[in-house]
Formats: structure tokens, sequence, C-alpha cells
């Protein structure tokens, strides 16, 4: 097969490691055609079997894992950082997927001399700070710009942007990266460990099979704020620019689709597409949170998937947690002139974004 690129996609079976593996196997990719290898801990799930990618299973927080399946491809010239590993604490965090990176690095770089480019995926929390820091630091103001001082905690986002900044020096400048920034992430894999519209389908599904209204599992801020969400193809569009496009590199770039949106509109296309009563926001009902509304309902989502042939899934593989924490308070805006003036142009309607996540998910049968 003739190609002029090749990916290694670390974090195929992800939120953006499944788009980017469809996208770069489309001959007409920017770059293209392109050879995709693509990494992830897991047997290859049969949702990501149709994508013309060499999977190649491997644990890259295994060193040796790492050696042994990574050094024998001595062809890859871009790499797609879509992959990371939750920890208790953040100081944790920067430990273990500093570790991931430079494992893969320490084997890729030497072995692959034609490797000229690495994409890295963090994202709004660069401006906000981690997890256990909401709330208790002050974050940066929005809209969201990606040239401001990093903020005064660990962030392991922080942690891999100085591992490709040091890679790209060794190489005096023959290696290049780029940094991409998303908004929350509207996407399909039911592999990602933060996924928030599978976790609305699944809830929306629930309330169909039990014929109950689709209620708002958030606050009020939550329901009335202008909201921003970044298309998982569109992040793989951005990061594919930046392998292509002397503009995309050594530079750090937001990613969103270039509407805003609020949940109280989407809320209603999404009771539409799943063909369940719209409830608009109560004041007067309790706050319950998904992950509390969920917590008993295992045995019913066993019993939707066997009733509607889809395909096997368990409810705890869904992050309802994630998508309960975006919706408590009001969404932090971003920018993305810096983006669009250094030429990616790429912009997503949203609320087409969400039909079209729903789509892919029942054509996978993961929702019917
Ligand atoms: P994800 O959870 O959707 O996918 C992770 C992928 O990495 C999976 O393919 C998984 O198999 C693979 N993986 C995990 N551990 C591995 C290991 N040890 N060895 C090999 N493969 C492994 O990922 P994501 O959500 O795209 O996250 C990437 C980055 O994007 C993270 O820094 C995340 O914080 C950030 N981000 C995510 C969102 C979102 O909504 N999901 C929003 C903004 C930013």
């Amino acid at each position: 097969e003739e190609h002029n690129n090749v990916a290694l996609i670390v974090g195929v079976t992800g939120i953006v490691g499944d788009s980017l593996a469809g996208i770069l196997s489309v001959p007409d990719t920017p770059g293209g055609p392109w050879k995709v290898y693509g990494v992830a801990r897991r047997p290859r799930p049969t949702w990501s079997a149709d994508h013309p990618v060499h999977y190649i299973q491997c644990d890259v927080s295994d060193p040796k894992d790492t050696r042994t399946k990574l050094s024998p491809l001595t062809d890859i010239t871009h790499i797609f950082w879509v992959t990371w590993a939750n920890r208790p604490t953040e100081a944790e965090c920067c430990d273990l997927n500093g570790a991931m990176f430079n494992n893969v690095l320490t084997v890729v770089v030497p072995n692959a001399p034609n490797l000229t480019h690495i994409c890295i995926q963090t994202g709004h929390k660069h401006y906000i700070g981690p997890f256990e820091a909401f709330g208790k630091i002050k974050p940066h103001e929005t809209p969201f710009v990606e040239d401001v001082p990093r903020l005064d905690v660990p962030n392991f986002y922080y942690t891999l942007e100085d591992i490709a900044l040091d890679a790209s020096k060794k190489s005096r400048g023959q290696l290049t990266w780029s940094v991409h920034r998303p908004a929350v992430i509207f996407g399909f894999s039911p592999y990602s460990m933060m996924n928030m519209l599978g976790s609305l389908c699944v809830y929306a599904a629930i309330c169909k099979h039990e014929n109950v209204p689709l209620k708002f599992p958030g606050t009020k801020a939550a329901w009335n704020c202008y909201f921003v969400a970044a298309d998982a193809d569109l992040i793989a569009e951005q990061q594919i620019w930046s392998c292509v496009d002397p503009n995309g590199k050594n530079e750090a770039f937001n990613c969103s689709n270039g509407d805003v949106f609020k949940w109280k509109a989407l809320w209603k296309v999404l009771a539409h597409e799943f063909g369940v009563e719209y409830e608009e926001f109560d004041e007067s009902d309790e706050y319950v949170s998904l992950v509390e509304r969920m917590k008993d309902k295992g045995p019913v989502w066993d019993e939707i998937v066997k009733i509607n042939n889809l395909t096997e899934t368990k409810l705890e593989e869904f992050t309802f947690w994630f998508a309960d924490l975006m919706f408590l308070g009001e969404c932090m805006l971003d920018s993305m002139n810096k983006s669009k003036e250094h030429g990616f142009f790429g912009f997503r309607n949203s609320e087409k974004s969400l039909v079209s996540v729903i789509d892919k998910m029942r054509s996978h049968k993961i929702v019917f």
C-alpha cells in the first residue's frame, strides 16, 4: 500500500482516538494516504473493527510491553497522544501520565527516524486546574486564551507539554509538537473514561424504557448558561491540520465547535431523538445527580441491551459522574481566535454534533 505518512494513535479506542482512526483512514485526508497504527489496552472492540487500522494491544504504562510492541514500528511519522490514566491525586497523575508518554517516546524516537510531529491532547483543565483543585484555586479568566501563565498547582497536562517540548529540543527542532485543548468532548466511544453524551444517551434510553419524562439532572445555571463543546471529529481535524500546516506547529490551540448553545435547547433534541417526554427544568424539584439516578439501574440496562439486541455493555462503563460534573455549574467558555488566526477554520454546529453522535451510537448498537 502506498502511503505518505504513518500515524501512531495512542488511545485508539478513546473518544478522539476513534475519530482519528476513522478520519486518517480516508485516503484524501490532509497528509494522506495515511498508514495507521492504533494502540489501546484492551482487545479490539467490535465497534472499532471497521477502521483499517493496524491494531496493537499494548499497555503503555508498562515499559517492557511498550518496547516489545512498538519498537518494530520503524516507519512512524506522527504520534497522536489521545490517552490518559487517572490516579487519586494529581501528583500521581503527573507521574503516571508522564511515565506513559516517556515509555512511548523512549521507544519510538530512536526507532522511527522519520518521526516529525507529536500532537498531544490535553484540555480546559489547563486553565482551571485538575479536578482536585476545583473550588480551591482561582481559575484563569474566561474566555480561555492559550498564552496565559501556568497555574501554580500540579497538572499532568503541564507534564505532557514539558516532555514534548524537551523531545523537540533534543531533536534540534526536527521533531515538532502541538497541544490541543478541547472543551468537553461530544464523541462516541463506549470505552472513554469521560463521555458526557454516552452517559446522557444511556440515561435517555432508560427513561424511555421506563416511560418517564427526561428530567434534567443538573443545576439551573447549567440549564440556562451558554455552553461550549468540542466535536471529537473536529478535534481530530485540528490535530491533523497541525501535522500538515507549518502554522500549526510548536503551539497550543484551544478546540471547541465555534458556537454556543444552551442545554435547555439540546435537552429538547435529546428527548426528541429518544422519543421520550421532554421536561423543562423545574426549580422546585430536588437536585438528584445522574450517578444517584442510575445507581440501581444495572439490571434495567442489561434488560434493555437484551431486548433490543444491543452490543454488550455494562452500565458501570458509562461515565455518569462526568456528566454530573459538567451539569454542576456554568460552563467555561474558550476562545478559538488563536486557532483561526493560525489557519484552522474548522467548526461544528453543536446541535448537529449531538445528533451525529447519537446516530453513530445507534449504528454501532450501543443505544437503540
Ligand atoms: P479516553 O478516555 O476517551 O480514551 C483513552 C484511550 O487510551 C482508550 O483507547 C484507552 O484504551 C487508552 N488507554 C488508557 N490507558 C492506556 C494504557 N495504559 N495503555 C494503552 N492505552 C491506554 O481519552 P480522552 O477523553 O480523549 O482523553 C485524552 C485527553 O483529553 C485527557 O487528557 C483528557 O483529560 C482530555 N479531555 C477529555 C475530554 C472529554 O470530554 N473526554 C474533554 C477535554 C479534555
